[in-house]
């Protein structure tokens, strides 16, 4: 199975890959545990020059283009091999992230992330991508409280409400694949949360 984790800043996606390592620990899964944008050397070193501050403007343009190669990068040489042998796959984002900071966040025209989708990823699209929601003003407050902030936490409000926004558009639109987890509760209710939906996903 190929599971992604979405969600805007602050929505504790790092704490929800914990629960999810234990439960494949726990139910002897075989899994790999990755990450977007990077996953493999090369597209580690692409998400270095997406998100390290510069002085220079990032064009729009540039960054989506960066994103998708980096994600060529991380299909071909960790995803679909592991999938091929059976393993499981658990990424910390996926293509969901680029229709919303790429798309939605920045603007980025939906015809030519259409386009990218198609050519770049295709059929190995998640067999499910647990959403993790939680309003803006409480995502900005996780992460003032942490100590390693990106390019990306410095953003406006507008920026995160479109982000969260965006989101739960996809969702709405995909609510097969999509699951709302409400990442605005406690953690034990989160992680129940997110147990509930790999449990449904280890017996279909
Ligand atoms: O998941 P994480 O918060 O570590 O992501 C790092 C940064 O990359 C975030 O600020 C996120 O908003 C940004 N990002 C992006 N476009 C993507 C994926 C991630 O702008 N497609
Ligand atoms: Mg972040």
């Amino acid at each position: 199975k190929f599971i992604s984790l979405e969600g805007g800043e602050g929505s504790g996606k790092t704490t929800a890959m914990h629960f999810i390592r234990e439960w494949l620990e726990a139910h002897n899964v075989p899994y790999i545990m990755t990450r977007e944008p990077g996953g493999t050397p090369l597209a580690e070193d692409i998400r270095q020059l997406i998100l390290s501050p510069r002085d220079e403007k990032v064009n729009d343009t540039t960054e989506l283009l960066l994103v998708f190669a980096a994600r060529a990068q991380h299909l071909a040489e960790k995803i679909q091999p592991a999938l091929e042998k059976g393993v499981w796959v658990i990424s910390d984002r996926f293509l969901d992230s680029s229709y919303v900071y790429q798309g939605k966040a920045r603007g980025g025209d939906m015809a030519m992330l259409d386009l990218l989708a198609n050519w770049v990823v295709g059929d190995n699209k998640p067999d499910a991508t647990l959403l993790l929601d939680v309003p803006v003003d409480l995502g900005q407050a996780r992460v003032i409280q942490r100590q390693h902030q990106d390019r990306l936490d410095k953003e406006s409000q507008v920026f995160h409400q479109k982000v969260r926004d965006g989101f739960l558009e996809r969702a709405s639109m995909d609510p097969k694949r999509i699951k709302i987890i409400d990442a605005s509760l406690s953690l034990p209710l989160v992680q129940q949360q997110i147990e509930d939906q790999l449990l449904r996903l280890s017996e279909a």
